[in-house]
């Protein structure tokens, strides 16, 4: 049986989605779980594109030891220099360098011809080829490219050095039997394709990107890019979770090996919902909220009598179980300790210090915490590091027939700087005005979310918060029993990120 290299994308594609920006150490959290669920090659970043990025490939590059990690770079020296910089001390780096090849994208994009890019490509991978041997190479919109351009533009690269060479479906133009062809293709009329693997990388804007991943797949692919949750430009990149999961269910058409750790996906998908703040639809595949829930009562009854009767996965398959561990006002720092490590994440003593304490604070007010609580508390600790402004106090004011008002002190640069505002439209709204006056930004909010993610009356209320500042779209959250708070919070990562990414991004 062979198998599928996973090359997941979700720490640069992923993170080309509006709104998010993940910190390195942020990103290394992720890189962690993909480590664990064993993916076989991890995409960072894009090193030149910005600072954070570099930071973020080079760290990942360093830590990450089992899984090959790669760093994109345009068709040019320079970026080329740049990628190589962040990786050249990893354990497995690889360069990835791409140029368009389309018609369109030559012509209007590139403004030069067919034979300009050819040699740009060439050369860029002979150049790379310099720092190392594990190069792949992409066709940028290759879906809309000339096929034969593309195979004598293929046999010279892989001659060059390229040891993947990537399909991308850019724009998500592509259907399923139309890609599936192109790829056999490449297979039947590239001289030298036994040198190279053939990768695929799809776009979501048909809903087509896993069916187009998977249809590759059995016409001689043997690299799918994904990422977590389907994140990524536009309507997003093909889902890691349901390729994984249509290849481990489907076992027995798919003549593929799965050598996934699939109980890391629902903790993963959680991971990177929290970190980016991007909400997941709840009847997506595999990962959504409703994807094992089971309404008619018709349904009801099958499962209970046979579960396979309505259900083609068991949830227990992608890591949703019961989960029994629970904290309490005896733990102490070795039972919290075991605790984050089983939630996968990974940090610093300073940062668990300074977690430990929150938690004791929370552990005598809450007697039980759950997993998502400790979580949340993690994920406050990880984005403070960007953190400009700082709650340090927050007063609402409301009622019926009362105008609401919110006092709020934010610290910034070790000042503290308060004020206090209404607006008609609530305590929420009241909250995000001071925050409007303070920073004196010119903050317009796109959306609010918020959702109860514990039970019980002292549940988590967790926010979700899309601004946009100076034209820029930021996305925030924040967990907290206190809905006032956790939307301050939220508000005001939308507002860190901002200052934190201006003049980077
Ligand atoms: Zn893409």
């Amino acid at each position: 049986m062979s198998r599928v290299k996973i090359f997941d994308t979700t720490l640069r594609d992923g993170e080309q989605s509006p709104g998010v920006s993940l910190l390195p150490e942020e990103k290394l959290n992720i890189a962690r779980l993909l480590e664990k669920l064993n993916v076989d090659v991890i995409e960072a970043g894009f090193p030149i594109a910005s600072p954070g990025d570099f930071e973020a490939v080079r760290l990942i590059a360093n830590e990450i030891k089992d899984v090959e990690v790669t760093g994109l770079a345009r068709a040019n020296k320079k970026d080329i220099d740049r990628a190589w910089d962040a990786l050249r001390n990893g354990t497995n780096p690889r360069i990835h360098v791409f140029i368009a090849t389309s018609p369109i994208h030559m012509k209007y994009k590139l403004q030069k011809s067919a034979g300009e890019v050819h040699k740009q490509a060439v050369e860029a991978v002979k150049y790379a080829a310099n720092y190392t041997k594990n190069i792949e190479f992409s066709a940028e919109d290759a879906s809309r490219s000339e096929p034969e351009f593309l195979y004598r533009l293929f046999e010279e690269v892989i001659d060059a050095g390229a040891r993947v060479i990537n399909i991308p479906d850019t724009v998500g133009y592509a259907v399923p039997h139309e890609f599936g062809n192109l790829i056999k293709g490449i297979k039947e009329n590239v001289s030298n394709i036994d040198r190279a693997e053939i990768s695929v990388h799809c776009h979501n804007d048909l809903g087509l990107a896993v069916a187009n991943s998977l249809e590759a797949l059995e016409n001689g692919a043997s690299q799918v890019e994904v990422a977590v949750n389907g994140i990524g430009e536009r309507a997003g990149n093909t889902a890691l979770e349901e390729i994984i999961m249509a290849l481990y269910t489907r076992k027995d058409y798919f003549d593929f090996e799965v050598v996934q750790d699939t109980t890391c996906i629902a903790r993963l998908s959680k991971m990177v919902t929290n970190l980016t703040g991007m909400l997941i639809q709840s009847n997506k595949a595999i990962v959504g909220d409703n994807a094992f829930a089971h309404e008619a009562g018709i349904h009801q009854d099958g499962v209970i009598k046979e579960r396979t009767t309505y259900e083609i996965m068991d949830a227990r398959t992608i890591g949703l179980k019961e989960n029994k561990l629970v904290l309490g006002k005896h733990s102490g720092r070795h039972a919290l300790r075991d605790f984050i490590a089983e939630l996968n994440y990974d940090l610093s003593e300073e940062n668990f210090e300074k977690i430990f304490v929150k938690f004791k604070k929370l552990a005598d007010k809450k007697k039980k915490l759950q997993p998502i609580e400790i979580e949340a508390l993690i994920n406050s600790q990880l984005k403070k590091k960007n953190n400009i402004y700082e709650l340090k106090y927050l007063s609402v004011n409301t009622g019926i027939d009362l105008l609401p008002t919110a006092t709020l002190k934010l610290e910034k640069d070790n000042k503290v700087l308060e004020k206090a505002a209404c607006s008609g439209d609530g305590p929420i709204d009241a909250i995000f005005q001071t925050i409007n006056e303070i920073t004196g930004l010119d903050i317009k909010l796109q959306s609010y979310r918020i959702n109860a993610i514990t039970e019980g009356r002292d549940a988590l209320g967790e926010v979700y918060v899309k601004s946009s500042i100076d034209g820029k779209i930021y996305l925030g959250n924040s967990a907290q029993t206190d809905i006032t708070e956790a939307s301050a919070r939220a508000y005001l990562e939308t507002v860190n990120k901002h200052m934190y990414y201006k003049g980077e991004r």
